[in-house]
């Protein structure tokens, strides 16, 4: 009698050799995405988006204010240190259309100033608060040597959307995309992370960080 097909063909071969455990974060994937985290850095929240981030391979961009940086340097020094890409998102975090052009050149400036202390080099993105720009306000960046940086999708976890949600949407993002999360302390987001970063390894999809 003649043995199953499926067991005739390789009954004694040795198991396939076990993956590399720690792929590296340009490794190939079939796509690319940018999550991208706004507002930080945050003691409550920036060590375990790292810590999720840096566990499963994946490289994230950390939008930081000014003033947060400054108040918790050794944060930044973390986050450039791991690979992450760190770009300004203002000083205070105003809506900057509605200031004068003078205090929307500081907060872009100060932010600058404080980051290249911090990471040797100045930022090269910029993200304005609330994705609030103006001709002006592009304007300025741009002679500040920053290209202006928005988004593709927003599970809106700054409006308390739970973690199973931010899941959700993250399950739609396509290669290509820039996704907006916030790294203001929010544990729905912290939580949410490593099941996010697991589904997009799942279809092959991992998180690189912005060129800066
Ligand atoms: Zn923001």
């Amino acid at each position: 009698m003649a043995e199953p097909a499926s067991a005739a063909t390789s009954p004694l071969l040795p198991p396939p050799p076990a993956p590399a455990p720690a792929p590296a974060p340009t490794a190939a994937a079939s796509g690319t995405l940018a999550l991208t985290f706004d507002d930080g850095p945050h003691p409550d929240s920036t060590p375990a988006l790292l810590d999720a981030l840096t566990a499963a391979g994946h490289r994230a961009t950390f939008f930081l204010c000014g003033a947060q940086a400054e108040r918790h340097p050794e944060l930044v020094r973390a986050l450039d240190e791991a690979g992450m890409a760190i770009a300004n998102h203002s000083w205070s975090h105003p809506s900057l259309p509605g200031l004068p052009l003078p205090a929307v050149h500081e907060e872009i400036h100060r932010t600058n100033r404080v980051l290249a202390e911090l990471t040797g080099r100045p930022p090269v993105l910029f993200r304005p608060p609330y994705g609030a720009t103006s001709p002006a306000v592009a304007r300025l960046a741009a002679e500040a040597g920053l290209t202006e940086t928005l988004w593709d999708v927003d599970p809106r976890d700054w409006d308390g959307t739970a973690p199973d949600g931010i899941v959700a949407v993250l399950a739609t993002a396509r290669p290509g995309d820039t996704v907006l999360l916030h790294d203001h302390g929010n544990r729905n987001t912290v939580t949410a992370l490593p099941a996010v970063l697991a589904a997009l390894s799942a279809r092959g999809l991992r998180s690189a960080a912005l060129p800066h």
